[in-house]
Formats: structure tokens, C-alpha cells, sequence
């Protein structure tokens, strides 16, 4: 059976079992449609297998990027908090794509840390290959659709070393999930953590310094952003320190619910 989808779609990544291997899929309610795509950028053009009841699989992480490209201080409150002043430019740093869970994995605290905090952001996934944009090019039109991202930092380190690298890319340090949702306005949405169901970080994506076209627009002058690499756009004011047993959750409107245990 072929079907086309050009329409907003839930896209995912799964498992059938422990030993089976990862492919992408579209998720419609509880309905999931493996995709005979290979790649994520093909699997709305993709062949669907008939659906299954989502309950059946494991949710991965609905990525597999080439890189992730964070945006540090981009929203006021956040930098304050920190003691930082805002940047005239995005502020940019990379983090290991080796650090990605899915929803449901659990965030590991690693020894060398005693102060490992929460960052729940609107993740970016890229759709087709972005480079030195022109004027006439929509940044919106490289965007694939949207996750969510916990961009798990251990701030103590982040201090120590200055540049970001060791402090935000710990094994299990950048849950993502638990879909990618496409045709969302990403200027307008309130992007909200909670830690073991209190409320600690609420935010509106209006109040970014550097909104998505903007930071598409800027990265891509820098660096080829290939198909399926996420942007991590910035993090609102409330960080707060995690401890083993907590249970924190990165919810964005339109897009779903995020969550992970820690330990
Ligand atoms: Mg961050």
C-alpha cells in the first residue's frame, strides 16, 4: 500500500523487540504505520505497513542526527539567572549526538557531576540540506517538524571547564522526543518542564532573543546542516538541580510530552 502524506504528521522511530531494528514510522493516535523509508527526510513520501497499536513498540528517539547545534542564552530570564548578559549573537555550542535518549530512557547522573540540572527546549529537526541560505530561501521551508529536548547540563563542570563540550554531553544527557510533529508555527509555543510534577520552567517561544528562521539562517552560514540534525533552541528561566528518582518531564504545546526518569 503507498501513501503520500503532505499533510501534519506525527513522525517517529521504534522497535517491534529488544532484538528487532530501529525504523521510522507515523503515528496517527495510537495507530503506528512502519515506514519502508531508510532515511527520516523520506518517510513522508514512504510506503506504510498496515497499522499496529503503538503500545506494541518501544519509542525511540526520533532522531539519529548528524549533529546538534544548542543555542545558549536565548531567552533574557535565563540568562539572568545564570548571571549572565545576553549575547548580540547566538551563542552557539555542539553536544555529543551520543548523549540522545528516548522518551521513557533514564538520564544518568554521572559521578564527576554534583550539580546536573534540566534545560527543556524546542528541539528543530532540519529536512533537507541547508547552506548559506540566499535571501529568497524560507529557513521555514528546511525545517522537517518539531521535538521536544531536555538538554540535561552538569553546571558545576559547564563553570569549571568554560566552553560547554564535557558539561552537556554525558551518555544520556539529551533526551529527545517523543516524536517529531510537523506544520507547527514554532514562533508562539509555551515550552514547559516540571520535575516529579511541579512546575519549575515555563516559557513562550516568542520570548526567544534569536527566533528559528533567525538561528537556521545563521547556523546554515557557518555549518552544512544535513537532514535529520537538530537544533536545540534555548532554554526559559527555572533550571534546577536533578536528583536520582526524579521523574522530569519537557511538555511544548502541539508537539507532546517528554518524559524520563533519573538515576
Ligand atoms: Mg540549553
Amino acid at each position: 500500500m503507498s501513501t503520500k502524506c503532505e499533510q501534519r504528521m506525527r513522525i517517529c522511530r521504534f522497535r517491534r523487540s529488544e532484538t528487532s531494528v530501529a525504523q521510522f514510522g507515523i503515528l496517527d493516535g495510537n495507530d503506528l504505520r512502519g515506514a519502508h523509508a531508510g532515511t527520516l527526510e523520506s518517510v513522508s513520501h514512504s510506503r506504510l505497513d498496515q497499522p499496529i497499536d503503538v503500545s506494541a513498540v518501544k519509542l525511540l528517539a526520533p532522531v539519529t542526527p548528524s549533529k546538534i547545534v544548542c543555542v545558549g542564552r536565548n531567552y533574557r530570564e535565563h540568562a539572568a539567572e545564570l548571571g549572565n548578559k545576553m549575547p548580540t549573537e547566538p551563542l552557539l555550542f555542539l553536544k555529543a549526538p551520543s548523549a540522545i535518549i528516548g522518551n521513557g530512557d533514564s538520564i544518568q547522573l554521572p559521578p564527576e557531576s554534583t550539580q546536573v540540572e534540566h534545560e527543556g527546549e524546542l528541539g528543530v529537526v532540519i529536512a533537507k540540506q541547508a547552506r548559506k541560505l540566499s535571501e529568497d530561501d524560507d529557513p521555514l521551508s528546511y525545517i522537517l517538524g518539531y521535538t521536544c529536548v531536555n538538554d540535561v547540563t552538569a553546571r558545576d563542570l559547564q563553570r569549571q571547564d568554560v566552553q560547554f563540550t564535557r558539561a552537556k554531553s554525558f551518555d544520556t544527557f539529551c533526551p529527545v522526543g517523543p516524536w517529531i510533529e510537523t506544520e507547527l508555527n514554532p514562533l508562539n509555543l509555551i515550552v514547559k518542564t516540571r520535575v516529579n510534577g511541579i512546575e519549575k520552567q515555563s516559557g513562550r517561544t516568542a520570548d526567544m532573543a534569536f527566533s528559528v528562521p533567525f538561528l537556521i539562517r545563521y547556523i546554515a552560514n557557518i555549518m552544512t546542516l544535513f537532514p535529520g540534525d537538530l537544533i536545540v533552541t534555548g532554554t526559559p528561566a527555572g533550571v534546577s538541580r536533578l536528583s536520582a528518582g526524579d521523574t522530569v518531564e519537557v511538555e511544548i504545546d502541539g508537539i507532546g510530552i517528554l518524559q524520563n526518569v533519573v538515576c
